[in-house]
């Protein structure tokens, strides 16, 4: 059916268009029609578009109101929707505080531009024609906005709830005589920082109290988080309790048993490890000592939490890197932990920042700390973006760099998710390295190594017995090598942030001047554009996360993408931002005067899912 406006002409094309709605359509029959236009043959063409006649000679009516689009799914119709929409906002008309009872009294929203709530919902599904489509379809007209507001609210809320929750479960009193902190710290040869005393205080406070920890430490990458941790370990061994610290990988999961070991087991403390590789004997061996208590700290993968692993007296969960681990895990080791009543304290540590306007609000159930200063002496990595047309210069850097009794690492990187693709490449290069660099000793980590390869192979860099370390991502997280001053990332720009800023992470740990080399193939997209400038700009891990969420979205950055925790309905933590610290303070104030209210307001937004905040 071919129509026409005047200015121009439009194929309709439907398809098992029978013969009485065919006579619905003479020449001259006026209709309004709705639907994506795309080039067709002749004309622009739309397909089985919404259409409505219109009577003879009367002009179209005036629209009462703008046609909102829902998003919606396959086999559900616009029109459907339209029609529960319309449906659900009779149920408006008239006296609707039983249907819709607004929860947040207007005393509450005093200065803020929002309606009250019925007459946002009716505006949003039926925005006059007179309204700001641009500000409709960004989601910031002041009725959009309210409902955004509930919507966080209600998340505070419903995370308030389960801090408090917690706050009213038992916990063992870990007070602990300091006898192993002060032999640990006198045999360290260096002192804490400023930074790490004060979150180490405010840790050993809480652990102290009858009720569970729940805290966030935040620190850089290098700002000395595992120390932090280690002495929380030693109070509650102290205590008499056991201990577990929780990596995300086992190559970060081996070093940190390394390190525990080494600080620990001279002070006479018994640590054991256990991750998914541990099998027949040495499994059960281990298994045996976690059930009897002998093992006063565990150190392991999330192996730790499998169904065969009890522990005798679980005091204090150390979770590292949390970003990696799922919410459901972490909902696991909660309830795993408990025993006779008690729950075990929870310290979870994080390298990569999370702005404070998302910790404020998916993490309101958690205490938080913030290791806000790195160990004296440190020099900032420079870091520089190279083309990789200009790979020779950066080899002289290596040579140069290794010369001068310096270790470096090779990170190579490959967007496809095949660890075996990742691995090959790696070991290419290696050997590519190997041929243009003979003078250098050269080592290979990936993934595919056996636990043992790989860790011969890092304790021989550590060891300074290679110069140059080529390896897959794996030597992401947590790898210590001081000595090491020069990155090179190959590929830079397939990477994430968050994840060039760790990998940053592992140069800069000595005294001296470290550098990062972003090695990037042309062209550049955008987002890669600026992920790099934001690289060479700043070594500030904060302001890095910042601009990953701007970049990914809150989702990508905590990793939560599947688990719906980070997605909201309405609200949208960037553009909201703003609205955060306004919901604090009127969550706060609703808390005060209109405890009642609360419930309803989180069964409204999170229903059955509130569980999921807990994590
Ligand atoms: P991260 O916070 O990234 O986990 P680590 O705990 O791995 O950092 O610490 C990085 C390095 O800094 C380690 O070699 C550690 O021994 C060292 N370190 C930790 N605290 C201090 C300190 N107060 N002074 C000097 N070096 C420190
Ligand atoms: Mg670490």
């Amino acid at each position: 059916m071919r129509i026409s406006d005047g200015t121009g002409a439009l194929t309709l094309r439907f398809f098992h268009f029978n013969k009485l709605q065919q006579q619905g359509f003479q020449r001259g029959t006026r209709i309004r029609c709705y639907g994506e236009a795309r080039p067709g043959a002749v004309t622009l063409e739309m397909v089985h578009p919404e259409y409505q006649r219109l009577e003879e000679d009367t002009a179209p009516a005036v629209e009462e109101c703008l046609t909102p689009v829902y998003p919606t799914t396959e086999g559900v119709h616009q029109l459907t929707l339209r029609r529960l929409a319309d449906q659900a906002l009779q149920a408006l008309e008239g006296p609707h505080e039983q249907v819709l009872p607004d929860w947040l009294p207007p005393d509450l929203l005093e200065g803020f531009p929002f309606t009250g709530l019925a007459e946002a919902i009716r505006y949003v599904h039926r925005p006059p024609p007179e309204a700001s489509v641009t500000q409709l379809l960004e989601g910031r007209h002041p009725a959009q906005q309210r409902l955004a507001f509930e919507e966080l609210l209600a998340h505070h809320l419903s995370l308030r709830r389960l801090r408090h929750e917690a706050r009213a479960q038992r916990a063992p009193v870990l007070e602990g005589d300091g006898a192993l902190r002060t032999a640990l710290l006198a045999n360290l040869p260096f002192q804490l920082t400023a930074a790490q005393r004060r979150v180490g205080e405010e840790i050993a406070t809480d652990l102290r109290q009858p009720h569970p920890m729940l805290r966030l430490v935040q620190g850089d990458v290098g700002s000395g988080k595992t120390l932090v941790a280690a002495v929380a370990v030693l109070q509650a061994i102290e205590a008499g309790g056991q201990a577990a610290v929780m990596a995300p990988t086992e190559l970060l999961a081996e070093q940190h048993y390394r390190n525990f070991a080494a600080w620990l087991e001279p002070l006479g403390v018994t640590v054991a490890w256990l991750t998914g590789r541990i099998k027949g004997k040495a499994r059960s061996v281990t298994l045996a000592a976690i059930e009897s208590g002998t093992a006063q700290l565990v150190v392991g993968t999330h192996a730790l939490f499998q169904d065969e692993v009890t522990f005798a007296r679980l005091g204090l969960v150390v979770i590292d890197e949390q970003h990696r681990f799922g919410v459901h895990q972490r909902l696991a080791l909660r309830d795993k932990g408990r025993k006779n009543g008690l729950y075990p304290h929870q310290l979870v540590m994080t390298a990569t920042p999370i702005p404070r306007t998302l910790a404020m609000t998916l993490y309101a159930d958690l205490d938080s700390s913030v290791i806000d200063e790195l160990p004296p002496g440190r020099t900032p990595v420079q870091t520089v973006a190279i083309p990789g047309s200009r790979r020779p210069e950066v080899m002289a850097r290596v040579r140069e760099a290794c010369g001068a009794g310096r270790q470096a690492y090779w990170v190579c990187t490959l967007i496809e998710e095949s660890e075996v693709l990742q691995c090959e490449a790696a070991a290419d290069t290696a050997e590519l390295l190997r041929e243009q660099l003979p003078e250098l000793r050269i080592g290979l980590v990936h993934g595919r190594l056996k636990a043992a390869e790989k860790e011969a192979v890092m304790r021989a860099f550590q060891q300074r017995e290679l110069d140059l370390l080529v390896a897959t991502t794996v030597i992401e997280v947590g790898v210590d090598v001081p000595n090491a001053s020069l990155m090179i990332i190959e590929n830079a720009e397939r990477l994430g942030l968050s994840q060039l800023h760790q990998l940053r992470g592992r140069v800069g740990r000595g005294a001296a001047k470290s550098s990062c080399v972003l090695l990037y193939q042309t062209p550049l997209s955008r987002t890669a554009k600026v992920r790099i400038n934001t690289m060479r700009e700043t070594n500030d891990g904060f302001l890095v996360a910042q601009k990953d969420l701007e970049l990914r979205g809150p989702g990508e950055v905590l990793g939560t993408r599947q688990t719906g925790l980070a997605q909201f309905h309405i609200a949208d933590l960037l553009r909201d931002a703003a609205l955060l610290e306004p919901v604090e303070r009127v969550a706060e104030q609703l808390l005060h005067e209109h405890p009642d209210h609360v419930p309803h307001l989180i069964r409204r937004w999170l229903g059955q899912a509130e569980r999921y905040g807990a994590v």
